[in-house]
């Protein structure tokens, strides 16, 4: 099958988080017909990652995630570029790399293997199961696919997210003096969140703070006794410097809940490719027993997510050929060759 209808394939069967099952099955059978010994890892009752390889223990591995964002939106296409959801993030990528694993093998290449996880899309459940399989202590690097515009990712920021929350007295509007806004407490830590230069890094780039959820108080006619807001923080640095400088910001005034963190990851580099460093975050930080990190794909992280999501053709073809060069250069035994 070719890498167009394949992805189109792929996009037709619906798999937005927590329902993988049947994108996973399909991609079981495509792999199967091709002569891969494909393994379902279970990760839930519905949900599976797709592990295939070719010989008992893979060096390098293509990985990305089979699951999308809501809602599904089915496959159209011009002559340029395939649309809809998962176009580029990642159904496109998952045809990009089995189709450059095809080429690979071949030429007699078989040190290979693909990893396609679940939930990449909500917590990385998938990754963090896939992490503990046996495979992932044979394999030296994983490049997982993203949408990176086809340069190799070197870094990719972490995120932090937390609420705050602040407690006051509820009192009737018309006697502030009898009670204690929420509300006014909350909007005075968030100006100083505002105002506050958080630690960058000079290889990370800028540490950036989204106030993405606002709630509180339960009346116009009610001084609020309570409110809330919560903040995803793309980190540059490690967690802590920035959770004390949060931390000292509130001070008293209000709680902190930590909902998540995960750590800037630096991927390994390749000369000769188009590098940079991404500001999402993927399934790298749960798979570290993979061996060394790249991260690569076609299609951009700003349509993704997007109702106008697509990926060119032309980048689809691109990336195969970026995926079949990077594994060459991977390869110890290539590298000997040459
Ligand atoms: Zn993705």
């Amino acid at each position: 099958m070719g890498l167009f209808e394949l992805t189109k394939s792929l996009m037709s069967i619906p798999s937005v988080s927590g329902d993988e099952k049947a994108v996973g099955l399909y991609l079981r059978d495509h792999l199967e017909s091709l002569g891969w010994t494909v393994e379902l890892q279970a990760v839930s009752e519905n949900q599976n990652n797709v592990i295939a390889y070719l010989n008992d223990s893979p060096r390098v591995w293509l990985s990305t995630h089979m699951d999308t964002v809501p809602p599904f939106i089915p496959p159209t296409e011009d002559e340029d570029k395939i649309y809809g959801r998962g176009a580029c993030d990642a159904k496109g990528i998952i045809a990009a790399q089995i189709t450059a694993a095809e080429q690979l093998r071949a030429v007699g290449i078989e040190d290979i293997g693909l990893l396609f996880t679940v939930e990449e899309e909500r917590a990385s459940t998938g990754a963090k199961v896939a992490n503990v399989h046996p495979m992932a202590t044979r394999c030296q690097f994983l490049i997982n696919g993203e949408p990176t515009d086809n340069d190799l990712a070197i870094g990719s920021k972490g995120t932090f997210r937390l609420n705050i929350r602040t407690a006051g007295k509820a009192a009737h509007s018309a006697y502030p003096e009898e009670g204690e806004s929420a509300i006014e407490k909350l909007l005075d830590i968030l100006d100083d969140i505002r105002h506050t230069r958080f630690p960058n890094d000079d290889f990370f780039g800028e540490t950036t703070v989204n106030i993405g959820t606002i709630e509180g108080g339960v009346a116009l006619n009610v001084i609020p006794p309570v409110a809330e807001a919560g903040l995803a923080i793309r980190l540059t640095t490690k967690r802590e410097p920035i959770e004390e400088a949060v931390r000292n910001v509130v001070r008293d005034r209000g709680e902190i809940e930590i909902l998540s963190a995960s750590e800037p990851v630096r991927m390994h580099e390749v000369e000769g490719f188009r590098q940079k460093v991404v500001r999402f975050t993927t399934d790298i930080p749960h798979l570290p027993n993979w061996g060394q990190p790249l991260l690569l794909g076609p299609g951009s992280i700003l349509v993704a997510h997007t109702k106008d999501e697509f990926v060119l053709k032309e980048d689809l073809g691109t990336a195969v050929d970026l995926y079949v060069a990077l594994v060459n250069r991977l390869l110890p035994h290539r590298n000997n060759e040459t």
